[in-house]
């Protein structure tokens, strides 16, 4: 939560130093400035979350993102294979169908699920690629899962291209919690979330934010505040090695790798301040819409805690996570 005696430019220039355009150069004035100012109209708005992470949100924290904050969350790749080529996918090319659980590679729902028991992790996110393509595959995924002793909540992102209603109903009655849009990747079309919003009580988008379409992500805000959609999450976009040659070509930049002990990844370098007007735009115009912003902050930390969760279990030492 940001409080009154907060030093928001101290915020602002870590925030700026850690997604500037030039390696190692002291942030830009001019962005800390801007920063800054964001910060203080989002505090008095009532913004809530960890600034020092960029952790931000307007309202709620979606369910499904308090167990990952705390590092007890993972992720399951269902398959490489999708039904688009968005130019900011970070996926391995070329595509692969393969199933991933938690890093690990395994050949079958059953042994995924035996990956979260031995983790014990408490939620899993199904992704890919687009999951839905391999339909029997994600509810397998899902039964083995509801079979283990304490199952976790099951979260699954699509682009929306095979989410029809059968589709919908099937995931809801195999036992999946909630369902995230990439809308982006489908040019902002909400027909498959209003259509999710009639079958699961918990229905989000996830995005990234490209500065470059601020008009359109704001009108998207308002069809989601009509449809009733809860929950929208926002992040940075960032560019790797999938995605930079193409990021690139069209304008964005990133920082160069080498800052991060955990993330392969940098943020494109003007796409915060973009994510923090959504979060303003969000607490001035959407009164039941909460808007999350996940950022690379975020899961720097999220990383780091997997990380020394796992340097605990393993009984190693931890001195280099400092
Ligand atoms: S829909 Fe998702 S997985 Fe498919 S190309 Fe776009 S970003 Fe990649």
């Amino acid at each position: 939560m940001l409080r009154e005696g907060d030093d928001l430019s101290w915020f602002a220039r870590k925030a700026a130093a850690s997604s500037g355009a030039v390696p190692g150069a002291a942030p830009e004035p001019a962005r800390v400035r801007r920063l800054t100012e964001l910060l203080e109209r989002l505090r008095a708005a009532g913004v809530k979350g960890d600034a020092a992470s960029m952790t931000l949100f307007t309202r709620r924290l979606p369910p499904g993102c308090r167990p990952c904050l705390k590092g007890d969350g993972s992720n399951f790749y269902v398959t490489g294979l999708c039904t688009r080529d968005c130019f900011f996918c970070f996926n391995q090319k070329p595509r692969k169908d393969e199933l991933v659980a938690h890093g690990l590679p395994v050949e079958t729902p059953e042994e995924a699920a035996a990956v979260v028991e031995r983790f014990g992790l408490r939620s899993v996110g199904l992704s890919g690629g687009e999951p839905l393509l391999k339909l029997d595959r994600v509810l397998a995924i899902l039964r083995a899962l509801r079979a283990l002793p304490r199952p976790p909540r099951v979260d699954l992102y699509t682009n929306g291209d095979r989410a029809d209603a059968a589709t919908l109903r099937a995931l809801k009655a195999a036992g999946l919690h909630s369902i995230r849009f990439d809308a982006v990747a489908r040019d902002f079309d909400l027909a498959p979330a209003a259509v999710a919003r009639a079958i699961f009580d918990e229905v989000a988008v996830e995005i990234p934010v490209i500065p470059e379409q601020m008009g359109k992500l704001k009108t998207m805000m308002l069809e989601l505040e009509r449809l009733r959609v809860p929950y929208l999450n926002i992040h940075e976009l960032f560019l790797c090695a999938e995605n930079r040659e193409r990021s690139e070509a069209r304008g964005e930049r990133a920082r160069e790798g080498g800052e991060s002990r955990h993330l392969l990844w940098r943020p494109a370098a003007r796409s915060l301040e973009s994510c923090l007007e959504l979060l303003l735009f969000g607490l001035e115009a959407c009164p039941t819409l909460s808007v999350y912003l996940c950022s690379c902050g975020t899961q720097e930390s999220i990383a780091r805690r997997g990380w020394l969760k796992r340097r605990r279990r393993d009984g190693a030492p931890q001195a280099a996570a400092a």
